[in-house]
């Protein structure tokens, strides 16, 4: 366990980056984890013409901007994943698979999914189901695990359940040439559909055929905010929060698409800025 810092942030789209340059300029000690490319979502625009003083800019150029920005405030991304964060009442605690950091106040930023959760995905949660694969891989030891992967990083964890499981059904859900290193690793380009079981999960169905499998992970680029902060008050899938972008929990705040729609850069960063400065107030108020 390292230091306790005043600010973690987690996610480093608009919303996590803007939140970290403004607690930045406040003299915060703050963590940031997020992605090396930042996020697919900015990455991925083709030409973006709301952001304002950007005019006709692509994703990868406004990407490259925000990343000579954070350079310039000497902020680095943490490319670690949260899996939880428990509120302590004195402190948050997040963890990263068997390591854990700790922050005197949060700010959620980890944008939204478009996908919907799979037939059976929230029935089977815990029963076979999960979204980490590698915290889980030591339950499915010579067992067969099925990875419905959205990104690129879920290849890793695909890599290293493989060293484990005795077989593994990678479905990925983009194209790409995959990185997937060992012989146990079948790639099934077909489109999932269900989980099913009895006490837990046993078959995962796809479009073409039906898979017996001991486990499923779904490895998207965030989670339901609930599932990653127990205890968070959710409407209508996105963090509920009031004008100062405050949660539920007291110390934890919320910024971007993951707070509603509607879902753009500029209110993202916006947000991102409210979150930190409200953060830096509840700080001084300890
Ligand atoms: C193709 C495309 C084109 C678009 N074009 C436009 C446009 O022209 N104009 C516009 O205004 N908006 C546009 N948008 C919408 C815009 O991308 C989003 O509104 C914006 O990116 C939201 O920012 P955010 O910071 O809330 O979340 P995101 O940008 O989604 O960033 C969240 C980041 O947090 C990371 N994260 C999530 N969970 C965790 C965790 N547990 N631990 C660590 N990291 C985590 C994610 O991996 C991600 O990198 C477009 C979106 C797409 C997909």
């Amino acid at each position: 366990m390292g230091d306790r810092y005043d600010i973690a942030i987690v996610g480093s789209g608009p919303a996590g980056l803007s939140a970290a340059i403004n607690a930045k300029i406040r003299n915060k000690n703050i963590i940031i984890f997020g992605n090396k490319n930042l996020s697919s979502k900015v990455e991925k625009a083709p030409k973006v013409n709301n952001y304002l003083g950007f005019y006709e800019i692509t994703g990868t150029e406004l990407r490259d901007q925000f990343q000579k920005h954070i350079n310039s405030m000497n902020i680095d991304i943490t490319t670690e994943r949260i899996n939880t964060i428990y509120a302590m009442g004195e402190y948050f605690a997040l963890a990263v698979n068997e390591k854990m950091y700790e922050a005197k106040a949060i700010i959620l930023a980890t944008g939204i999914e478009y996908t919907k959760p799979l037939k059976g995905e929230e029935e089977f949660l815990g029963r076979g189901v999960g979204y980490c694969a590698t915290c889980d891989a030591p339950l499915y030891k010579g067992k067969v695990v099925t990875i419905i992967g959205y990104n690129r990083e879920a290849e890793e964890e695909a890599n290293y359940v493989s060293e484990l499981a005795e077989k593994i059904f990678y479905v990925p859900m983009y194209k790409a040439e995959y990185n997937l290193k060992r012989g146990n690793i079948e790639i099934l380009k077909d489109k999932p559909l269900e989980i099913q079981g009895d006490d837990r999960v046993r078959n995962v169905i796809l479009k073409n055929e039906t898979i017996a499998t001991d486990g499923v992970f779904v490895l998207k680029d965030s989670v339901a905010p609930n599932q990653l902060v127990p205890g968070l008050l959710v409407e209508n899938d996105h963090i509920k929060v009031d004008l100062n972008m405050s949660t539920n929990i007291k110390g934890c705040f919320a910024a971007g698409d993951c707070t509603g729609k509607p879902y753009q850069y500029m209110r993202a960063a916006g947000q991102g800025q409210v979150a930190a400065l409200n953060a830096v107030s509840y700080l001084d108020s300890l």
